[in-house]
Formats: structure tokens, sequence, C-alpha cells
């Protein structure tokens, strides 16, 4: 419904990325670039956080097998068939009980045969102890191991990436071990998972040091949906966990790695959806814009980094200034971009740009 706020040609797009591009090599965000998308200004990024998060639970149909289960500001996706019910994620722990009513009201009391962890992100697994409890009192028992799909009949798997695995165990620096019933009961390291559920091929993708570094994507191939997680979200700038490895680059090549995958119907819209960690349902446009944004605010900060800019300056200048009526929370995205240059500039010290002008800056 506030999708025509986001909507423009492909044309235009591209036009309007390379102009603020432009703007961003030359100086930092200004009057000129915050023209660029007037619309924008109608709500400020906290009315836009709060439209999402009204602490209830709504269920949105999307197509095929899949719906997105809107549970207070956080996205959760059910795919349904003969077979059960596969959940990504479980949302807050404060909503799992309202979460669990809703699914089995709405979906006839089928069993659920498997929860897929985005990240360790409290908002993501959050509800994973409630959940199982109520899928363990049903009798279905944990499927373990790394491999293979779904194991028997009666069984049930919560599936994470190994490195989200081994925080919510508590076995890296600063974490804490989650209760038992919400530990990941089959995990993975490589670059894909494979399932098949519901008469459905369904990928499992990594996405290496992006939000953190155990962060997944959802791609259901045969209702041509993918569930994001949070390396994708219209509510605010990505939320760089960088103490959880985190990176700019790592989440700008998960938005690439999307994009690999969706087909649009017409112009970028239809098709293939995507279903944000937070926000609106969306089309391969609105991943397309969000891609191309991030990406001018990390070639604004590194031109600001190659100036030999401190973080506090560069928080001063504002490189995401046109586009901060639209997302909230751009402090983490900025220093984790900061803070990737800079480690990469102290990485290789010879490649310290000098400060004249008119050089290549990409
Ligand atoms: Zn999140």
């Amino acid at each position: 419904m506030k999708r025509n706020l986001f909507e423009r040609s492909s044309a235009r797009r591209v036009v309007g990325a390379l102009a603020a591009a432009a703007i961003g090599v030359c100086v930092a965000a200004g009057p000129a670039a915050a023209q660029l998308n007037p619309s924008y200004k109608k709500y400020s990024a906290s009315q836009i956080a709060k439209i999402f998060d009204n602490g209830d639970i709504h269920v949105l149909p999307v197509q095929g097998n899949i719906y997105m289960i809107v549970a207070g500001d956080v996205n959760v996706v059910a795919q349904v068939g003969d077979d059960g019910i596969l959940l990504v994620d479980t949302g807050k722990k404060e909503l799992a009980e309202k979460l669990i009513e809703t699914i089995r009201l709405r979906f006839e009391n089928k069993p659920i045969r498997f929860i897929i962890n985005t990240s360790v992100r409290p908002e993501h697994t959050g509800g994973n102890e409630t959940v199982v409890k109520f899928i363990r009192n049903r009798g279905l028992g944990s499927g373990g191991g790394t491999g293979g799909d779904g194991g028997g009949n009666n069984t049930f798997r919560l599936i994470a990436h190994e490195t989200t695995s081994n925080r919510m165990n508590g076995l890296l620096p600063g974490e804490t071990e989650a209760p038992a019933d919400a530990l990941p009961t089959s995990t993975f390291f490589t670059e894909k998972k494979k399932i098949y559920f519901n008469n459905e091929p369904i990928e499992i993708i990594s996405a290496p040091a992006a939000n953190t570094d155990g962060d997944l994507m959802v791609f259901f191939r045969g209702s041509d949906v993918i569930a994001s997680g949070d390396v994708f979200r219209t509510d605010s700038y990505p939320v760089i966990d960088a103490k959880r490895g985190g990176t700019v680059q790592g989440t700008l090549d998960a938005l690439n790695r999307i994009l690999d995958i969706t087909v649009p119907e017409f112009n970028e819209q239809g098709g293939t959806r995507i279903i944000p960690g937070h926000g609106r349902l969306c089309n391969e446009s609105d991943v397309d814009d969000y891609r191309n944004w991030m990406t001018i605010i990390k070639y604004r900060v590194e031109d600001m980094v190659k100036k030999g800019m401190t973080l506090d300056q560069v928080k001063a200048a504002k490189p995401s200034l046109d586009f901060d009526g639209v997302f909230a929370g751009n402090a983490p995205y900025i220093e984790a971009a900061y803070q990737d240059l800079t480690t990469i500039a102290k990485a290789a010290p010879a490649a310290k740009a000098a400060p004249s002008r008119g050089g290549k800056t990409k």
C-alpha cells in the first residue's frame, strides 16, 4: 500500500542512482540530492517504523504456499501445505504465544515441521523456545544432524547457520547460551542448503558477513518468494551488527544475491516477491532501490575516508541525508561503512589515497 512511495520507472531509477552517485562523489549529500525523492517527506522515518509495529499479528497470503505473518514490527514467514508448516523465524519472545495461536487457527492446526532462523538476532529467534515447546507437546521429536531433508514424518528441525548456532550455544565471546528448546537442531556452513517440503524445492542461502556472520535467506522456488531476513528491510538502514561479524559489503553482496534470483513480471514489479525481515512486502524494484541507495552511501563514506575524515566528521557531513526521511537509524550503517573501509585501509596502507581531486573514486 505504501509501494507507490518507492515506485519509479527503471529508467528514472537508473538516472536517479547515477545522479545521486555523482553527487556523492563530489560532495556530501546536499540540497540537490535532497530533491531527488521529495515524496518521501510525506512520512518521517519514525512514522514509517510505527506503521509496521502495532503489537498485533496479521497474516497476508503472498503467493503459492507462502504467507507473510506480520508479528509486531517483525516478519515471520510460513510455508504451508499437506506436509505441514515451515516457519522462517519465530519473532519476538513476547508475541510467541499469540503467533502460535494465529498459526494454529489460520492453518487448521497443521504440524510445524521446520523452523529456519535467518540470524541470531533476538527479534527473529525470540519465539523459538515457546514455539518448540508447543511442537514438542504435540509429540514431534527433533530431527538433528547436518544433512538430509526433513527426516521422518514425526520430526521437526530447527535450522540455522552454524555460526548462529554457535552464538546461541554461548560458544563465542560475548554470547550467552539460549534455553535448550530454542537451540538449532540442524546446522550448515556451506553456501547453500536445500530441502524439499510441501512439494516445493527450498534453497536456504548463506549471506556471509552481512548483518551478522550467520545470516540466511530462504528462497521458495515453487512459490517464487524470498524471505530475506534482515539483509533487506523497508523500515530502516541495514542494522549491521559489527560485533557479530556484520559488514556493509556483505550486506550489499546479499542484496545483489537477491537481485540475482528475482525475475520480475514487468518493469521490476510482480514475479518474485521479497518478504523483508521488517517492513512491507516487496518487488524486485524495492530491493534494487535499496541496494543502489546503500551503495551510494557507502561510496560517499568511502570518499570521506579517503579524505582522512574521522568518524565524527563523516557523521556530521550527513552522507545519508537524502534518505534519512525514509529510513530510521542511519548510525549503525554509517559506522559500519566507516569501520569496514578504515579496516581495509589499515590492511593495505599502500592503497591510502592522496588528497588530490579528480581521481577515480571507485
Ligand atoms: Zn531484525
